[in-house]
């Protein structure tokens, strides 16, 4: 196959970070995840001690913020200023933050730009984040929207805290999917929604694998269709 741009966009806890390592690794592509970017300059901006609701602030630290990420679908990595921050950026703190920074239009300018620098090249590369068949690449090959209902994402991603040992906590835990939902929907830059062109897939009754082989036939056939 010659070389493919994917976007995988979708709200948290559709198993998107998963399923679009799988399919990197099935279409032996580089793996670019968004969110990652997005959590490295709230970090910098939490150690800098910025105010979250002062946009100025905000805008000045992601301005001057050293990050990278690497695009192995095998490792999770992230830098900020050349530190290893892979699991700090994990962390509660910056889950938390997260949303209201990428809220600031100047930190999405830089990042949207940083993101096209990194997809482009000759190698194909699934692209994974929330505006990225929308916004970042809307000329992506392939387009795909996972959803879930946000019961069934409280419950996948409860399960995984319990399995890293935090407490169980559904409730709540419910809250902040919805809560994250609607900030990350109603934002006015880049709010979250499918592309026209996106093919939506709802992993509510899927397994990881189910959805990695149904998105990997949905590439054959848009890239088949299209060359
Ligand atoms: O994918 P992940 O949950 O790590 O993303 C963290 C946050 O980064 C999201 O909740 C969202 O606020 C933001 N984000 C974004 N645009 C992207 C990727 C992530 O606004 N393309």
């Amino acid at each position: 196959m010659t070389a493919l741009v994917v976007a995988i966009d979708g709200p948290a806890g559709t198993g998107k970070s998963t399923v679009s390592r799988g399919l990197a690794r099935e279409l032996a592509a580089r793996y670019l995840d968004t969110g990652a970017m997005y959590r490295i300059v709230t970090l910098a901006v939490l150690r800098a001690g910025a105010d979250l609701g002062d946009a100025h602030a905000v805008a000045a630290v992601a301005k001057n913020a050293d990050l990278a990420v690497g695009h192995d679908p095998d490792e999770d990595r992230s830098y900020l200023d050349g530190e290893d921050v892979s699991v700090e950026i994990r962390g509660d703190a910056v889950t938390k933050a997260v949303s209201a920074v990428s809220a600031v239009p100047a930190v999405r300018t830089r990042l949207v730009d940083l993101q096209r620098t990194l997809a482009g090249g000759q190698d194909s590369v699934v692209v994974e984040g929330r505006d990225i068949g929308t916004v970042v690449l809307p000329d992506a090959d392939v387009k795909i929207f996972l959803t879930a209902s946000a019961e069934e994402r409280a419950r996948r991603r409860n399960d995984q805290n319990v399995a890293a040992g935090q407490p169980d906590d559904y409730e709540s835990v419910l809250a902040d999917v919805k809560r994250r939902d609607h900030l990350d929907s109603t934002r006015a830059v880049s709010p979250l929604r499918p592309a026209d062109d996106a093919v939506v897939v709802d992993t509510s009754a899927m397994t990881q694998t189910e959805v990695i082989e149904h998105l990997k036939r949905l590439v054959r056939e848009r890239a088949g269709a299209q060359r």
